[in-house]
């Protein structure tokens, strides 16, 4: 037998008994004839002592033992002398008799504890030491506990598990496909799914009512911020469902697993519209936990010969603000700092004007050559604007400044810690719309995917205006993070037609890559909908990480490297004739 206990559950309880244990040296360290060992394993970390005085050789074995080593011990538990009351097992120690070297360990590469030395390269190269860190160990705990809970709640609510194959055709999400060469068949490839979008949708033709999967996803995207080209949903779909069911079931979803993991009893989900949520926030992610939101002046204005406004709206954009609340002491630094932040080119404004309604009264601002101080009171009203107010204003296109007012408002509630890091924004987003406009073609691109059904009372636009259209498309927002997408979806032939239509198909390329689709839908297509949770990212917020990385047992690089397994590599040129390609410039 390797263990009697694990390393983290032996108590005062316990004094007297005869154990073995087995684990990884933590540390060791000699003190004046008695030596002490950490021994951890998942469970926790037991101090062994040896004593020179009633075995020399075992204790000369004892101070020999490196970091890592794997050990196998035989001893009594013992009551400590001096306790350590921060873990469980902080009151006894195992006076040991006997000791088995199970495997030596070198020096490991960087420190395997919660600090560590280690940066993040060496941790993912090493990945199976940076797990044995306990913060590493306890995130892929948590994880586990969610997935159970999430099957608990879907399983009590009649979901059942059904797995979807990974060597598909195209399931179009907005990314370029993974590709897997067929070896049978030269010349032609599978794609991993995106989603399992299109096979969940022929489950509820097939009649299975209620389904879910937790279910590995693939998209070849570049790496823009925080994303894997293979990432976890919760997959969800149900039948006979309308909008209304799903806000009930997946915001009963989250909340059930809050309570469970975490015992946090989340309140009921708000909704905000998806225009709303622009207009004021500036992103359709937007994070409540602190209040700021964006005002628009356009029709509050007073009349000035400011070029900068006035061309804004001649030209059909806004003029639009935000109280940073106190921040009227920030120094001409501090205002410049934010002037570039909406200045760089992503977000593209020439400029911020600023406000500033001091605590003496007076009110001094980057205009005052354009508004006088009646007028810029005026401006303030706009926006409750108090003693200590900043306001900072900005004109140009629409969807410019609310982008930049949106990324400032962040910026801000960063700067002056405004979000309190216990609280939990978790809401709706409701009534997207149903396709986008390629800013630079001008093409016409579904928001969401091709799938989603329009509002039955928006189709009088569908052919004449159809950025008009809005979709029966929710997200969940997370603390400012997408955690959830989904739909009502079309289930009738014709609608999905007329969608793919729209979307520039023409009838031979949408038979080609739907047909099988739309094939199924003449055969009694229930209403449906449903949704996909990014796991990974709930599980990040739900432990404090950083990045999805910090969540996923092997995750890639951000220039989607495995650096463990050191993935992609080349191959060798019988296996590529096998599959039938040849490489570009070899
Ligand atoms: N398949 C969608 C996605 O991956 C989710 C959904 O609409 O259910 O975002």
């Amino acid at each position: 037998m390797y263990r009697t206990n694990n390393c983290g559950e032996l108590t005062l309880k316990n004094v007297g008994n005869q154990v073995t244990l087995s684990g990884w040296v933590q540390k060791t360290r000699a003190l004046g004839g008695m030596t002490f060992v950490d021994l951890r394993d998942r469970y926790g970390i037991t101090q062994l002592v040896f004593n020179i005085e009633s075995d020399a050789a075992l204790c000369e074995r004892a101070n020999k033992l490196g970091r890592e080593f794997v050990v196998q011990v035989k001893g009594q538990v013992a009551e400590r002398t001096s306790k350590n009351l921060n873990i469980p097992t902080g009151e006894i120690e195992i006076i040991v008799g006997e000791l088995n070297v199970l495997s030596e360990s070198e020096t490991p590469p960087f420190i395997i504890e919660n600090e560590t030395d280690g940066n993040e390269e060496l941790r993912l190269k090493y990945r199976y030491l940076d797990i044995r860190r306990p913060k590493m160990r306890d995130t892929l705990i948590t994880r586990a506990k969610i997935n159970k809970a999430v099957r608990e709640y879907l399983d009590d609510k009649s979901f059942i598990e059904i797995e979807t194959p990974n060597l598909i055709k195209s399931t179009p999400e907005g990314a370029r496909d993974f590709l897997v060469p067929s070896r049978l068949q030269h010349g032609s490839f599978y794609a991993l799914p995106q989603s399992p979008q299109i096979l969940k949708q022929l489950l509820m033709v097939a009649g299975m009512d209620r389904y879910y999967q937790i279910v590995r996803c693939f998209r070849d995207e570049d790496f823009r911020g925080d994303r894997q080209p293979e990432f976890t949903q919760v997959d969800c779909e149900m039948s006979f469902v309308h909008q209304d069911d799903i806000f009930e079931t997946f915001g009963g979803m989250i909340k059930h697993v809050f309570k469970k993991v975490l015992n946090y009893e989340l309140p009921e989900l708000p909704r905000l519209r998806y225009d709303d949520a622009m207009r004021l926030y500036g992103s359709d992610k937007p994070d409540l936990r602190f209040d700021c939101k964006i005002v628009e002046l356009n029709e509050v204005l007073p009349q000035s010969e400011f070029g900068v406004f006035n061309s804004a709206i001649a030209n059909g954009g806004i003029v639009a603000g935000l109280n940073a609340k106190g921040c009227a002491a920030y120094s001409r630094k501090q205002t410049d700092e934010l002037t570039e932040f909406v200045k760089a080119s992503h977000r593209g404004l020439s400029g911020l004007v600023n406000i500033k309604f001091n605590e003496d009264g007076t009110v001094k601002s980057s205009i005052d050559k354009f508004f006088n101080e009646t007028q810029l009171r005026e401006i303030g009203q706009a926006f409750n604007a108090q003693k200590g107010d900043l306001l900072l204003l900005a004109a140009d296109k629409t969807w410019k400044v609310r982008k930049s007012l949106g990324d400032l408002r962040l910026e801000l509630a960063k700067r002056n810690n405004w979000i309190d890091a216990n609280a939990w924004s978790v809401l709706w987003i409701v009534d997207f719309p149903l396709f986008e406009k390629d800013e630079e073609s001008g093409n016409i691109t579904f928001a969401h995917h091709p799938f989603c059904s329009p509002h039955p009372e928006d189709m009088q636009y569908f052919d004449t205006d159809p950025t008009k259209v809005r979709a029966q498309t929710y997200d969940m927002v997370m603390n400012g993070n997408e955690i959830l997408s989904g739909s009502i979806r079309i289930h009738q032939k014709d609608t999905q037609e007329r969608v793919f239509q729209r979307l520039g198909f023409d009838a031979e390329e949408r038979d080609k890559r739907f047909g099988f689709m739309l094939n199924a839908f003449k055969y009694g297509a229930p209403p449906h909908g449903g949704c996909a949770f990014g796991l990974d990212r709930i599980v990040m917020l739900m432990t404090g990480g950083e990045t999805i990385r910090d969540v996923i047992a092997y995750p890639k690089t951000a220039g989607g490297r495995d650096l463990m397994m050191d993935a992609p590599t080349p191959v060798d040129e019988k296996a590529l004739k096998e599959v039938g390609i040849s490489i570009l410039g070899q």
